[in-house]
């Protein structure tokens, strides 16, 4: 008799993609495998949990006919590669999605084992002649993960990445790439050799062929480099501390043969997705859908998942992710507009994306309990109750409206970027969490722990108070984070 192990399976979605077809394959997929439940991840892309051990081929090999894969979405390797994810953000998005697909293809292990295992059962190639310039024999010593942000969105939270690209546009064209390296969101409680870091910005390339080559040699310099004795501390922002950013940038240079220039100016002014209708320079039609903490699911009240499989069914849309969890039916053509919004309003998915507090709108949570073996505590379970207890707070202070990020883990690996939110949860046990203030809204500054391993009491009582003192000391148009951050200075 077997155990009841049961997996989560994660796909590769470089940019966060999905025709029609594939989303109503991944739709019949989960319900014939998983929980059901499709997960839009952090990362833009799709999850599935609950996977029994003797469905993971048969899922595997229907994600295959749907021509998708799950190659590299997990282990020591480039994971999914993200990019800003509404195309009506900018008629250069096209230019950046494709970067994003060459990144993912570039950084891909040579391996064919993949197919063996899962789909074939056959040898395709004798291992022992399989070759990976890349990854060589020892892969790398922890994920890395990159991301391209197109100003002025950084929906992306780029700095959070490895590795980022952040496009340079003048005169309408990208005229090349900053890249940075050495972020990553991660930390281990108790551990204070481990911390949360933004990426450093190493320079300026001007083409797209530099910037490929640039990534390549930024992940050989982390695998030759990178700490391979202690996990907790083998993510690539540890290497650039230890070597120094002048060093890992002259280390790159070296390999690549060219020399960053300095970095150009770009300004961010938003990191939030653009809910509801937008349209692209094309005149095409996108509706950004507000899917709290990405659980795409019917429930009683809400048919959501049934409401996208209608609109797929349509096979007038595609479907695009965004790093906020959410989902953007998109690519619509002008005549097909109303059949869209019908159904949107059919199955209740405009009312509820229309009538979410500002606040819900900008949450983000991990999965955590009950499906992630590391959590600690609840995140995705448990934000929405309490962002309907903060609710009322921020209304008793006139806040509603005010677009403060706030995102949950269930433990301190950061999955769901809570070290650069405005107000940031980490777990510290079942019902405690760590409570972090002073983060930025644009996703350039990291928070700082300000209330340790309290309850939902607590936390509320600490918010009122916050937003209270907040009313009467803001300067004009500061936000709660900036505020937040100046606040925290006067109690140091
Ligand atoms: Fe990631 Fe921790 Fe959340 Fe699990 S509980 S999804 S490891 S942040």
């Amino acid at each position: 008799l077997e155990w009841l192990y049961s997996y989560m399976i994660r796909l590769r979605l470089p940019g966060g993609f999905l025709t029609s077809d594939q989303w109503i394959g991944v739709n019949d997929i989960a319900k014939d495998h998983s929980t059901g439940t499709i997960k839009i991840t952090t990362r833009q892309t799709l999850q599935l949990h609950g996977i029994l051990k003797s469905h993971l081929r048969p899922t595997i090999q229907s994600f295959n006919i749907n021509h998708l894969d799950s190659i590299a979405a997990c282990g020591d390797v480039n994971r999914n590669v993200t990019c800003t994810a509404n195309p009506s953000e900018s008629p250069l998005h096209q230019q950046t999605y494709e970067l994003a697909g060459k990144i993912s293809e570039m950084c891909l292990p040579k391996t064919k084992s993949y197919y063996d295992v899962w789909i074939d059962d056959e040898l395709i190639i004798d291992r022992k002649t399989e070759e990976d310039p890349l990854y060589q024999d020892r892969y790398l010593p922890r994920k890395l993960k990159i991301g391209i942000a197109v100003p002025p969105n950084n929906d992306v939270d780029v700095f959070i990445n490895d590795i980022a690209l952040i496009a340079i546009i003048e005169n309408n064209e990208i005229v090349g790439y900053n890249i940075a390296a050495g972020g990553g969101l991660g930390a281990t409680h108790g551990n204070e050799a481990t911390y949360a870091r933004l990426a450093s910005v190493l320079g300026f390339v001007d083409t797209e062929e530099k910037a490929l080559k640039a990534v390549y040699e930024i992940i050989t310099v982390q695998r030759d480099f990178g700490n391979r004795s202690d996990r907790k501390l083998s993510r690539l922002k540890y290497t650039i501390d230890k070597l120094g950013i002048d060093q890992y940038r002259a280390e790159v240079e070296k390999r690549t043969g060219f020399s960053f220039k300095p970095a150009r100016e770009f300004k961010f002014e938003q990191r939030k997705d653009r809910y509801g209708w937008t349209q692209n320079h094309e005149g095409k039609w996108f509706y950004t859908v507000f899917v709290e903490h990405g659980r795409v699911l019917d429930t009683e009240d809400y048919p959501l998942k049934s409401g996208l499989l209608k609109i797929a069914q349509t096979a007038k849309v595609n479907f695009r992710f965004t790093c906020n969890q959410n989902l953007i039916i998109s690519d619509i053509n002008d005549q097909d507009k109303v059949l869209v919004e019908n159904i949107l309003q059919e199955y209740g998915i405009s009312a509820y994306t229309e009538n979410a507090s500002a606040l819900r709108k900008n949450s983000v949570a991990c999965v955590a309990l009950n499906t992630c073996s590391l959590a600690l505590a609840e995140a995705q379970r448990y934000l929405p109750s309490l962002v309907t207890k903060i609710e009322p707070i921020l209304e008793k202070h006139g806040l509603l409206e005010d677009d403060i990020t706030i995102r949950m883990t269930g433990c301190p690996n950061g999955c769901g970027r809570s070290p650069n939110a405005e107000i940031g949860f980490v777990g510290t046990a079942y019902g405690k969490y760590n409570l972090h203030i002073g983060g930025d809204r644009l996703g350039l500054r990291l928070n700082t722990k300000f209330k340790e391993n309290i309850g939902e009491e607590e936390i509320l009582n600490t918010l009122d108070e916050l937003f209270g003192i907040y009313i009467k000391q803001k300067l004009t148009e500061e936000t709660f984070g900036d505020f937040s951050y100046r606040y925290l200075q006067t109690l140091n």
